[in-house]
């Protein structure tokens, strides 16, 4: 059984909500979204920036009320679940954050930000318990437990993210939302961070949805990708595929993108034209058309649905994927 499956998820935000009546435009965030994961399985998400990624990261986790659709998660639908129908599953799935500045409090020790979360769900009897809970977790993002009377601004970036990855950890969930957890990182921190998450996941076989705009690191830590624009999955398949064999346009556009570590390996930069469209009004048809280096005239009508070309590779394009590349 899956752990999550999400059908056909819609996030839409009025644009300006008038004091009466109902608003007249909505920004199509997420768009008739539809996909699974298993437990244990790291699924990476990526786009461009505002094409819906970490809205749609929030929203199967119900940080952000969906305008429709269905969160199945471990086999109930939590859609339309509130206060503290919500609250006693909210445990089973966390969040780790892309600014490990922004999202610690920084009036709180380290041992009261884990602490806290133990605290909520009833986890630890007693302040002995807590405390050695604490550490624990500590340990297992290898930080020194001596630490954990120290306030967040004494700690490093990458510190700090291991720090909020203890905190999800506390209330042990089945799931994690890793909104682009390594962007605001060194480089060489980055590294350590996305294998301590590998590490983790071995040890609690925690599921990963890790929402990214960086295809290299999505690709090391991945099984499967999915890739967004404007709302939308636009292809999905193992990570290997996404990466040596890109079918959507847009895919191919992305990838081509990526830095490649040999300097004699020759690759064609596909370079899109135009900015990502307005998600308020976007194109009719297929929504990728007005950037598409390869587009015929029924995509600017025809909406393209993802169809699965070959086992478990899903591409939204209307053209034979297998005989048309701009790489
Ligand atoms: Fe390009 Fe048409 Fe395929 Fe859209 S459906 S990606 S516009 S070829």
């Amino acid at each position: 059984m899956n752990l999550l499956e999400i059908q056909k998820l819609k996030v839409h935000f009025p644009v300006h909500q008038p004091l009466f009546g109902r608003a007249k435009e909505f920004v199509h965030a997420v768009d008739d979204v539809s996909f699974a994961i298993a437990p244990g399985e790291t699924v990476g998400l990526v786009g461009e920036s505002g094409c819906g990624k970490t809205t749609l990261g929030r929203a199967v986790i119900k940080l952000i009320e969906p305008t429709s659709g269905r969160i199945v998660f471990e086999g109930e639908d939590i859609a339309a679940l509130s206060g503290p129908e919500l609250r006693a599953r909210r445990r089973r799935f966390q969040m780790i954050f892309q600014d490990p500045y922004g999202s610690l409090d920084p009036r709180l020790t380290v041992a009261d930000v884990i602490g806290e979360a133990l605290d909520i769900h009833g986890l630890a009897c007693g302040a002995t318990a807590r405390r050695q809970r604490v550490d624990d977790l500590l340990k297992d993002v290898g930080l020194d437990p001596s630490h954990a009377s120290r306030l967040p601004h004494e700690f490093s970036g990458g510190q700090r993210q291991r720090i909020g990855i203890a905190r999800a950890l506390a209330v042990e969930p089945k799931l994690i939302v890793c909104d682009e957890p390594v962007s605001a990182l060194d480089v060489s921190v980055q590294a350590q961070i996305v294998n301590l998450l590998q590490d983790l996941q071995q040890q609690y076989g925690i599921a990963y949805l890790f929402v990214a705009h960086d295809l290299a690191v999505v690709k090391h830590i991945s099984r499967r990708i999915f890739v967004m624009y404007l709302g939308r999955i636009v292809e999905s398949s193992v990570a290997k595929e996404i990466c040596c064999s890109p079918k959507h346009p847009y895919t191919q556009a992305l990838i081509s993108a990526v830095p490649v570590v040999d300097p004699d390996a020759k690759r064609k930069r596909v370079l899109l034209s135009g900015d990502l469209p307005s998600p308020i009004h976007p194109p009719r048809g297929c929504p990728f058309h007005p950037r598409c280096p390869v587009a015929e005239a029924r995509c600017k009508t025809e909406v393209p649905f993802l169809r699965e070309i070959e086992p478990g590779h899903h591409v939204a394009c209307h053209l034979n994927v297998f005989q048309q590349t701009v790489l």
